[in-house]
Protein backbone atom coordinates (compact mmCIF):
# COMPACT_ATOMS: atom_id res chain seq x y z
CA UNK A 1 0.00 0.00 0.00
CA UNK A 2 1.52 3.53 -0.76
CA UNK A 3 1.52 6.60 1.09
CA UNK A 4 -2.13 8.33 1.31
CA UNK A 5 -3.09 10.64 -1.24
CA UNK A 6 -4.84 14.24 0.03
CA UNK A 7 -7.01 16.37 -1.83
CA UNK A 8 -7.68 20.28 -1.31
CA UNK A 9 -11.12 20.48 -2.09
CA UNK A 10 -10.64 23.50 -4.94
CA UNK A 11 -8.06 20.89 -6.59
CA UNK A 12 -10.96 17.66 -6.26
CA UNK A 13 -13.70 20.09 -7.80
CA UNK A 14 -11.41 21.00 -10.78
CA UNK A 15 -10.99 17.21 -11.39
CA UNK A 16 -14.43 16.48 -10.78
CA UNK A 17 -15.62 19.17 -12.82
CA UNK A 18 -13.68 18.28 -15.77
CA UNK A 19 -14.40 14.85 -15.80
CA UNK A 20 -17.94 15.70 -15.90
CA UNK A 21 -17.48 18.75 -18.82
CA UNK A 22 -15.69 16.12 -20.47
CA UNK A 23 -18.01 12.92 -20.59
CA UNK A 24 -19.01 10.88 -22.55
CA UNK A 25 -15.02 11.00 -23.31
CA UNK A 26 -12.45 10.38 -20.72
CA UNK A 27 -10.58 13.98 -19.49
CA UNK A 28 -6.85 14.45 -18.21
CA UNK A 29 -4.54 16.88 -16.50
CA UNK A 30 -1.80 16.78 -14.18
CA UNK A 31 -1.52 17.28 -10.65
CA UNK A 32 0.27 19.80 -8.18
CA UNK A 33 1.20 19.54 -4.52
CA UNK A 34 4.04 18.54 -2.00
CA UNK A 35 5.33 15.33 -0.87
CA UNK A 36 5.88 14.83 3.03
CA UNK A 37 6.73 11.60 5.25
CA UNK A 38 2.24 12.00 5.73
CA UNK A 39 2.20 11.37 2.30
CA UNK A 40 1.38 13.77 -1.18
CA UNK A 41 -0.88 16.90 -0.28
CA UNK A 42 -2.50 17.52 -3.69
CA UNK A 43 -3.27 21.42 -3.90
CA UNK A 44 -3.50 22.35 -7.60
CA UNK A 45 -5.14 20.30 -10.93
CA UNK A 46 -4.57 21.52 -14.28
CA UNK A 47 -6.69 20.37 -16.96
CA UNK A 48 -5.03 20.04 -20.37
CA UNK A 49 -6.93 18.59 -23.31
CA UNK A 50 -7.38 15.43 -24.38
CA UNK A 51 -4.55 14.80 -27.28
CA UNK A 52 -6.12 11.18 -28.17
CA UNK A 53 -6.78 10.79 -31.79
CA UNK A 54 -9.80 8.77 -32.89
CA UNK A 55 -12.18 7.74 -29.93
CA UNK A 56 -11.74 9.50 -26.96
CA UNK A 57 -14.11 7.33 -25.13
CA UNK A 58 -11.86 4.72 -23.81
CA UNK A 59 -8.23 6.55 -24.12
CA UNK A 60 -6.53 9.84 -23.28
CA UNK A 61 -3.53 11.24 -24.52
CA UNK A 62 -1.05 13.88 -23.42
CA UNK A 63 1.69 15.95 -25.74
CA UNK A 64 4.87 16.54 -24.77
CA UNK A 65 4.48 20.18 -24.84
CA UNK A 66 1.41 19.54 -22.63
CA UNK A 67 4.39 17.45 -19.90
CA UNK A 68 6.70 20.77 -20.26
CA UNK A 69 4.08 22.99 -19.79
CA UNK A 70 3.40 21.15 -16.59
CA UNK A 71 6.51 20.55 -15.46
CA UNK A 72 7.28 24.98 -15.46
CA UNK A 73 4.39 25.51 -14.05
CA UNK A 74 5.39 22.90 -11.12
CA UNK A 75 8.85 25.26 -11.10
CA UNK A 76 7.46 28.25 -11.47
CA UNK A 77 4.64 27.53 -8.54
CA UNK A 78 7.17 25.92 -5.77
CA UNK A 79 5.12 22.49 -6.12
CA UNK A 80 5.67 19.07 -7.42
CA UNK A 81 4.63 17.77 -10.64
CA UNK A 82 3.31 14.49 -8.57
CA UNK A 83 0.76 13.29 -11.13
CA UNK A 84 -1.96 12.65 -13.87
CA UNK A 85 -5.89 12.28 -13.39
CA UNK A 86 -8.01 11.21 -16.12
CA UNK A 87 -11.44 9.50 -16.28
CA UNK A 88 -13.17 6.39 -17.13
CA UNK A 89 -16.63 7.42 -18.27
CA UNK A 90 -19.36 4.35 -17.37
CA UNK A 91 -16.50 2.29 -16.11
CA UNK A 92 -15.01 2.16 -12.55
CA UNK A 93 -11.50 3.73 -11.56
CA UNK A 94 -9.32 0.97 -12.07
CA UNK A 95 -6.28 0.79 -14.24
CA UNK A 96 -6.96 -0.90 -17.90
CA UNK A 97 -3.97 -2.59 -19.76
CA UNK A 98 -3.27 0.65 -21.49
CA UNK A 99 -2.99 2.78 -18.28
CA UNK A 100 -0.33 0.25 -17.01
CA UNK A 101 1.55 0.42 -19.87
CA UNK A 102 2.24 3.78 -20.56
CA UNK A 103 2.00 4.41 -16.60
CA UNK A 104 5.62 6.15 -15.48
CA UNK A 105 7.06 5.43 -12.26
CA UNK A 106 6.56 7.97 -9.14
CA UNK A 107 3.54 9.58 -10.71
CA UNK A 108 -0.16 9.27 -8.53
CA UNK A 109 -2.68 7.86 -11.31
CA UNK A 110 -5.76 9.10 -10.21
CA UNK A 111 -9.02 7.64 -11.93
CA UNK A 112 -12.41 9.27 -11.78
CA UNK A 113 -15.79 7.15 -12.44
CA UNK A 114 -18.13 9.05 -14.00
CA UNK A 115 -21.76 8.84 -15.17
CA UNK A 116 -24.58 10.80 -17.03
CA UNK A 117 -25.00 11.67 -13.12
CA UNK A 118 -21.84 12.66 -12.51
CA UNK A 119 -18.65 11.26 -10.73
CA UNK A 120 -19.39 8.23 -8.80
CA UNK A 121 -16.11 7.39 -7.64
CA UNK A 122 -12.50 8.16 -7.66
CA UNK A 123 -9.26 5.60 -6.81
CA UNK A 124 -5.63 6.73 -6.99
CA UNK A 125 -2.92 4.24 -7.74
CA UNK A 126 1.02 4.14 -8.08
CA UNK A 127 3.18 1.73 -10.46
CA UNK A 128 4.80 -0.50 -8.31
CA UNK A 129 8.24 -0.82 -7.34
CA UNK A 130 8.96 -3.37 -10.04
CA UNK A 131 6.76 -1.28 -12.36
CA UNK A 132 4.73 -4.68 -13.44
CA UNK A 133 1.68 -3.80 -11.46
CA UNK A 134 -0.52 -0.62 -9.83
CA UNK A 135 -0.77 -0.43 -6.00
CA UNK A 136 -3.50 1.40 -4.53
CA UNK A 137 -2.75 5.00 -2.79
CA UNK A 138 -5.85 5.57 -0.14
CA UNK A 139 -7.48 8.81 -1.53
CA UNK A 140 -8.64 11.71 0.63
CA UNK A 141 -10.44 14.95 -0.02
CA UNK A 142 -9.94 17.09 3.34
CA UNK A 143 -13.12 19.25 4.09
CA UNK A 144 -13.79 20.96 7.00
CA UNK A 145 -16.29 20.02 9.45
CA UNK A 146 -17.56 16.98 6.94
CA UNK A 147 -14.71 14.84 6.54
CA UNK A 148 -15.14 14.06 2.38
CA UNK A 149 -16.76 14.62 -1.01
CA UNK A 150 -20.34 12.98 -0.78
CA UNK A 151 -19.56 10.85 -4.47
CA UNK A 152 -16.00 10.08 -3.52
CA UNK A 153 -15.36 6.68 -2.78
CA UNK A 154 -12.95 5.86 0.59
CA UNK A 155 -10.45 3.60 1.19
CA UNK A 156 -9.69 3.18 4.86
CA UNK A 157 -5.58 3.24 5.34
ZN1 LIG B 1 -7.73 4.71 -17.96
Amino acid sequence: MKARLNFEPAAWDVVRADAERAFPNECCGFLFGLEDAQGRHLTEALPVDNAQTGDQRRRFAITERDYLRAERHALASGLQLLGIYHSHPRHPAVPSIHDLRVALPYFSYLIASVYPEGVHHARSWQLSDSGRFFEEEPLFVQREGAAVSPRLSITNP
